[in-house]
């Protein structure tokens, strides 16, 4: 039976930066994930893409997988335009107000896990267990047994990574509470007429958000979140039927669609834990909470959870690491600011919706203002961002223009 300081299960963008973190600290880490490793096919785009702020950038620089990612087609976006379809209400976010280079990166998520894994090969006290299915996590006074098919190990410490339906958590008897949006996401490359600007744009329909996000090819990536009948009516749809409702959704900002590629769905909720700890085991990423993609948090939030995890269980030096005391620190640290972010998303998700004419003016005065308010909106993005908040030293990190 093999030993290890911390066993994760599940090894995706969140487990692995875990892992990388913990194993650059000279921990025996193990990843176990019930899938087989991402395939990362260099020849065309992952529908999967996710806008990462600089914090999550820090994050990899310090890990030392920022070169691996940006040697691919990894998109700097330096501005966001969102505009509402129900008012006259639009706000530009632009990296330039806070004198910074740009608000994030556009990646694919295949591309960082691969590079995360490629770098973990690296530490020869790091072990992935791929295609393998945990069936029991018993864990005792001084340490954790996972069992799964094909043996067991021991840890101190396990974490849960294994995502929004974390089995980990309905295992440990972890209540989550949270709103099934009964909405999707489809997701699809497109090329567009005019060029993105290298700029995030959304409008706000009253089905949902529409998002286009720059490329490093030229072409965009769309997130289009709507009301589940709508979604099921555009996946069924023709290429040239659906590329018509797009653009006219889109009130062809980016002029007329010439190319879009397959379509790919994904349900979307919003979940969070009553409690991050049970026994020697503790909860990151979606497993702990899932948030509506509109505003790109979800990555960054579970980057953040496994810096600040790393970051509490080094400061634990000769203590026992998968101790209470030791876990509250990590559960005190992030689960007020991931609530803080949820509840702005949820919070944004919900306004949008509403179609009465007054809230739908309310909120066009909203934007408009918030548009013209120098402070708030500089405060908006350096949230957003990963600027600010309470930052693990991992997130921390002084990038010049020179560096890209
Ligand atoms: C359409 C869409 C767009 C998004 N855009 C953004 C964005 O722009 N920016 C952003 O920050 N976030 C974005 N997100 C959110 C982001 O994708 C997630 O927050 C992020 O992928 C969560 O990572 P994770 O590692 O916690 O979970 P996951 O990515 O779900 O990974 C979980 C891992 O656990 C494994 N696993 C599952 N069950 C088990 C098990 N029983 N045993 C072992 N292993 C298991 C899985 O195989 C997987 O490898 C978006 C989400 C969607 C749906």
């Amino acid at each position: 039976m093999s030993e290890h300081d911390v066993v994760i299960i599940g090894a995706g963008m969140v487990g692995a930066t875990l892992a990388n973190a913990l194993a650059q600290r000279e921990y025996r880490v193990a990843i176990i994930d019930t899938n087989d490793p991402p395939v990362v096919d260099h020849s065309q785009y992952d529908l999967r893409v996710s806008a990462l702020g600089r914090a999550a950038e820090c994050v990899f620089r310090n890990l030392g997988i920022w070169p691996a990612v940006s040697a691919h087609r990894v998109s700097p976006f330096r501005k966001m335009v969102v505009w509402d379809a129900g008012s006259e209400g639009a706000i530009t976010f632009d990296a330039a107000e806070i004198g910074e280079p740009q608000l994030g990166h556009i990646v694919e998520n295949s591309l960082v896990v691969d590079a995360l894994h490629r770098q973990l090969g690296n530490y020869p006290h790091a072990d992935v267990l791929w295609a393998t299915k945990v069936e029991e996590i018993t864990p005792q006074r001084d340490s954790v047994t996972i069992g799964f098919s094909g043996g067991e190990c021991t840890a101190a410490l396990v974490v849960g990574a294994d995502g929004a339906g974390s089995w980990v958590r309905r295992h440990l008897g972890i209540g989550a509470r949270g709103t099934d949006y009964d909405q999707r996401a489809i997701v699809a490359q497109v090329q567009t007429e005019r060029s993105h600007e290298h700029t995030a744009w959304q409008r706000f329909l009253a089905t949902g958000p529409l998002a286009f996000l720059p490329l490093a090819d030229g072409s965009c990536s769309i997130v289009w979140s709507c009301d589940r009948p709508l979604a099921d009516e555009l996946m069924t749809l023709t290429d040239e039927a659906f590329i018509h409702r797009l653009e006219e959704s889109f009130e062809f900002r980016l002029g007329k669609i010439s190319a879009i590629g397959a379509r790919k769905w994904f349900p979307l909720s919003r979940s969070y834990v009553e409690r991050y700890i049970a026994g020697r085991c503790v909860l990151i990423g979606d497993a702990a909470h899932a948030v509506h993609p509109l505003a790109g948090q979800g990555a960054n939030l579970g980057i953040a959870d496994a810096a600040v995890l790393s970051e509490v269980v080094a400061g634990a030096a000769h203590k026992d690491i998968g101790t209470r005391s030791v876990l509250r620190r990590y559960e005190r640290w992030r689960k007020g600011e991931n609530m803080l972010m949820m509840n702005a998303v949820h919070g944004l998700q919900r306004l949008f919706q509403v179609q009465l004419t007054p809230i739908r003016q309310l909120r066009g005065l909203g934007l408009r203002l918030t548009d013209a308010s120098g402070p708030l909106k500089q405060l908006i993005i350096r949230r957003a961002m990963g600027l600010d908040g309470d930052l693990p030293e991992l997130a921390k990190c002084s990038i010049s223009i020179a560096d890209y």
